[in-house]
């Protein structure tokens, strides 16, 4: 089996960046991944990402696809398993194969998760949004629910309130977990009101979102609530599982990275949505794989 100077692991912003950039610098590169796009396939706008102009996820996977061909990256339909060091030598166990590379970067993305209520997967990306950073802009005028009750939950509520002409927080407790000083600031915003103990049953609509369905957890009373779009969040899910152990995470398990995308373990980088970032974004992916492919290149000419 020949060895790969650098194994990507991932079709996302990060892992294609990093691809792309990794062949730029001659590198043999091997980017292994079930698909090219990532987490950008399940939208159906992209309207932050610079240099495309407001158009699908799909639209920009294409782009990503055509870029790999262009610099003639070779890409493995495979899944990741586990990662191991045998001195200089990373091994990387597919489910349907294994191959050798002298650096790793790891970019397996993240997911948001879900509430599981009927609606939910079917209007994903069609009023139901997962990213309040991403669609904050194109809540205006319409009236929007933000479901959970930690600190990410009521940021977007905040943020959403600068666009949408009402906001509603729903949280299935009586009492929010989220840092009271974000409590008490978004209780003084006007348009937002706090539905709270009331648990969403089922996101409504015809083509596009018109309700939420809840019940209120004292009296077992339902209702529809009309709102357009429906932001859910209720905390991420990194996907890094074939790393653990090889790298330091913190307590959100997300994988700690320095300023050159390097991990606590020699030769391993990792970028995009699995890394300490707080922020998740496809362009701060990209920008990171690129970082990741540019300081896993200097990592390989000094270890040779
Ligand atoms: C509905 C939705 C809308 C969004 N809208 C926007 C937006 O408008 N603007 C914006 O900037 N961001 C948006 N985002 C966020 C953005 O898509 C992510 O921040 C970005 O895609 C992260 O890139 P990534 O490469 O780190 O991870 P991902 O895009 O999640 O890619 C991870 C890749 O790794 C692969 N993978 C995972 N595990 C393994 C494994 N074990 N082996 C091999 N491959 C593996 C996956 O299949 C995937 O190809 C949106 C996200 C969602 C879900």
């Amino acid at each position: 089996m020949g060895i790969y100077d650098i194994i990507v692991i991932g079709g996302g912003p990060a892992g294609v960046t990093a691809a792309v950039y990794a062949r730029r610098k001659l590198l043999k590169t091997l980017l292994i991944s079930k698909n090219i796009g990532g987490q950008v396939l399940q939208t159906d706008n992209i309207e932050n990402y610079t240099g495309y102009e407001g158009r699908s996820g799909a639209g920009l996977a294409d782009i990503f696809e055509r870029q790999l061909e262009a610099v003639s990256a070779e890409v493995a339909s495979d899944v990741a398993v586990e990662v191991t060091r045998d001195g200089a030598v990373f091994m990387v166990r597919c489910e349907d194969g294994e191959y050798r590379g002298r650096a790793v970067i790891a970019t397996g993305g993240s997911s948001a998760k879900r509430l599981g209520v009927p609606g939910e997967e079917a209007y994903l990306g069609k009023g139901v949004c997962v990213c309040a950073t991403c669609d904050a802009p194109m809540t205006r005028k319409k009236d929007v629910a933000v479901i959970g009750g930690g600190n990410a939950a009521l940021q977007s509520a905040e943020l959403l309130a600068k666009f949408a002409n009402k906001v509603y927080l729903v949280h299935r407790r009586g009492a929010l977990r989220a840092d009271a000083i974000l409590v008490e600031r978004l209780r003084k915003v006007q348009n937002v009101e706090f539905m709270l103990g009331k648990e969403v049953l089922e996101i409504k609509g015809s083509a596009k979102v018109e309700a939420i369905r809840v019940r209120d957890g004292a009296s077992g009373k339902e209702m529809d609530v009309p709102v357009q779009k429906v932001f859910v969040e209720i905390g991420m899910e990194v996907k890094l599982d074939y790393i653990k152990g090889l790298a330091d995470m913190n307590e959100y398990g997300q994988v700690i990275v320095d300023r050159l995308q390097r991990t606590s373990c020699r030769g391993l980088f990792a970028a995009g949505d699995i890394t300490d970032l707080p922020y998740r974004q496809a362009i701060i992916a990209s920008g990171q794989g690129a970082v990741a492919a540019l300081a896993a290149y200097d990592y390989i000419l000094e270890s040779s």
